[in-house]
């Protein structure tokens, strides 16, 4: 008889925020920044290396060995480029009908798994566990797109409202919606407008 491992280590505190959907929402923000590629697509920007994209992973909560090929960060940006729309959608409804034209062409059927009792039983879309990087990351970011979405009613996310910066957000939050990806592009837009007002 297997019993529910109780929590004894730190580590085991954040055993399940790590896997939240909140974290994998910002953990795909993250990844569509890092991998590059912008609103005119893949081609127009030079991919990350290999590690820095593991980097990325790492701070999302990755335990396991990250073994990225170019050839799997190749895939991810052609995948990241497809989730851009969904940040570039700009209604709920727009957002919905990017995130059904993905789950249908790209993802596999609704599973859960606990990869072999070391994560908490959460739902997955890719294939099986050992799935190649690239259809892992579009099938959870679809996955953790659609929970949000469905949650707030609310697109899942947006693009910088700064013509000069290219970077994706998760804009769930409470209070009034965010325009900039951060403070930095906050202020340089503040600063901007003023200047032209004055
Ligand atoms: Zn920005």
């Amino acid at each position: 008889m297997r019993y529910i491992r109780p929590v004894t280590s730190p580590l085991d505190a954040d055993w399940s925020t790590r896997h939240s959907v909140l974290t994998t929402a910002r953990r795909t923000a993250a990844l569509v920044n890092a991998l590059g590629g912008g609103p005119s697509g893949t081609g127009t920007s030079i991919a990350p290396a290999p590690q820095a994209v593991a980097e990325v992973l790492r701070a999302y909560g990755e335990t396991g060995p990250v073994d990225l090929t170019p050839r799997d960060v190749d895939g991810m940006r052609a995948a990241a480029d497809l989730l851009r729309e969904v940040f570039a959608a700009d209604s709920a409804d727009a957002a919905a009908h990017v995130l059904n034209r993905l789950l249908g062409a790209h993802t596999g059927a609704l599973r859960l798994t606990s990869h072999g009792g070391s994560t908490p039983w959460h739902p997955h879309l890719d294939r099986d566990d050992d799935a190649p990087w690239p259809e892992w990351f579009l099938a959870s970011s679809c996955m953790a797109l659609a929970v949000l979405l469905w949650d707030h009613q609310r697109p899942p996310g947006r693009v910088c409202a700064s013509g000069a910066c290219p970077d994706v957000f998760i804009s769930r939050g409470s209070g009034p919606e965010r325009r900039y990806c951060s403070r930095r592009c906050a202020t340089r837009e503040r600063v901007a407008a003023h200047r032209r007002r004055g």
